[in-house]
């Protein structure tokens, strides 16, 4: 049996439901002044619609190998170079537990691999956040203390997932 969705299907859920997530979780995260992490800075466009819709936070990029569009390029400070799988646990001690919202899009193609990586880094991600702060992520996560929230209006169900601590 044929996949019942296209693979444009896929891509415009995927794309739908992490802007409605992103847009929920800055709201209900607007009242609090710890950072923000991206992390998995791609081509730039959830940064670039971060940094649009968030004025009273800094927003810290977490990636290996910076190659985004002119203009979604975070400032060299905001950037944090390298594997997540060591930069976490640097800005655990740099930062503790202070995260107001954590998005990750690490993922590519395959579907196992993004799963297996979701478990790998869900317990570096989950120290970094404050009480109160919000994880959106597109894969599912693996996280002993962090409650998964309702999606809000447009988002898809397994296309985005939010998780509060
Ligand atoms: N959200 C982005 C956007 O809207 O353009 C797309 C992110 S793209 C799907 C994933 C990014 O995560 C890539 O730029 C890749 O280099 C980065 N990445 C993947 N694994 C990483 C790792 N272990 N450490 C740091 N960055 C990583």
């Amino acid at each position: 049996m044929p996949d019942p969705q296209s693979r444009l299907d896929l891509f415009i859920d995927r794309m739908v439901s992490q802007r409605a997530c992103l847009d929920h979780a800055i709201a209900q995260t607007s009242t609090m002044s710890g950072p923000v992490f991206e992390l998995g800075l791609g081509n730039g466009r959830t940064y670039h619609h971060m940094v649009q819709y968030i004025q009273n936070r800094p927003v810290y990029v977490f990636e290996r190998a910076v190659a985004s569009h002119p203009d979604s390029t975070p400032p060299e400070d905001l950037v944090i170079l390298g594997d997540v799988r060591e930069t976490l646990p640097a800005a655990l001690e740099r930062f503790g537990a202070t995260a107001s919202l954590i998005h990750a899009d690490l993922g590519g193609h395959n579907r196992d691999k993004n799963d297996a990586f979701a478990r790998l880094v869900s317990p570096l991600i989950e120290p970094l956040l404050a009480e109160g702060g919000l994880m959106v992520s597109s894969d599912r996560m693996y996280f002993e203390n962090l409650t998964e929230i309702p999606l809000p209006e447009h988002a898809v169900d397994g296309r985005c997932f939010i998780y509060r601590r």
